[in-house]
């Protein structure tokens, strides 16, 4: 897999790790190294602590594409995560199978209620003129 550059202030990279702090995905030091960077920038962390955000943060989180392979940005890295897509492939599959999918066995939408309820609150079968 292609290695990512690895410049802790990249702006891309602290917003795909402000993503993971918003999402609760971080948890124990992880969390607090993440915060420490977002909040207080790339030069304040230790050795100590780019290691664990090397390590515990960010390396889990490094995935490719399953369709092509790439290696995505750090914009799309989640959305690889969690997909297993790039966006590029994503959008390709959902153009194909969205359609072919779209269900038959979808129940139609119930008519309305009131309509029922008119036809119920109507005297009953009063007798039509020809
Ligand atoms: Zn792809």
């Amino acid at each position: 897999m292609a290695r990512l550059a690895r410049d802790h202030g990249d702006p891309a990279l602290l917003a795909f790790i402000g993503q993971l702090v918003e999402d609760n995905s971080l948890e124990g030091e992880a969390a607090v190294v993440a915060r420490k960077l977002l909040e207080k920038g790339a030069t304040k962390l230790t050795a100590d602590e780019r290691v664990l955000l090397e390590q515990e943060v960010i390396e889990p989180y490094i995935t490719a594409c399953e369709a092509c392979d790439s290696t995505p940005s750090w914009a799309e890295m989640l959305h690889v995560y969690d997909t297993g897509l790039c966006a590029k492939c994503f959008n390709k599959l959902e153009g194909v199978e969205v359609p072919a999918v779209r269900p038959d066995w979808m129940p139609l939408p119930a008519p309305p209620e009131e309509d029922d309820d008119t036809i119920a609150g109507l005297p009953a079968l009063a007798p039509v003129d020809a």
